[in-house]
């Protein structure tokens, strides 16, 4: 079961998950209108090290928690994949949606 970005990540792309990534499985790009990031469920391991380092809990670790975001992150992995690294923002930026609140 690969670990899933879920939709609080849209707008954000903190970046800090894929620097951490062991087999390079989180990719950026663009959903609908909004910068997003995904993760390539047929190169994701679930060593569980993203999870942690997402500033606003935007990552859950196994499909059954987001099902309808799981099918979006696997549907968005091919055309993500070749898209160059996101810039990393510091976790203590604040997020930009009023939504979304830092939990590190
Ligand atoms: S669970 Fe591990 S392999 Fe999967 S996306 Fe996160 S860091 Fe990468």
């Amino acid at each position: 079961m690969p670990h899933v970005i879920n939709e609080k990540c849209l707008g954000e792309v903190y970046a800090t998950c894929a620097e951490v990534c062991p087999v390079d499985a989180i990719h950026p790009g663009q959903y609908q209108g909004e910068a997003f990031m995904t993760i390539d469920p047929d190169t994701c391991i679930d060593c569980g090290v993203c999870l942690p380092e997402c500033p606003i809990g935007a990552i859950v670790g196994s499909t059954d928690d987001s099902p309808e975001w799981a099918k979006i992150n696997a549907e968005l992995a091919p055309q993500f994949k070749s898209n160059p690294k996101a810039p990393v923002r510091p976790a203590n930026d604040p997020p930009r949606k009023p939504g979304n609140k830092l939990v590190k």
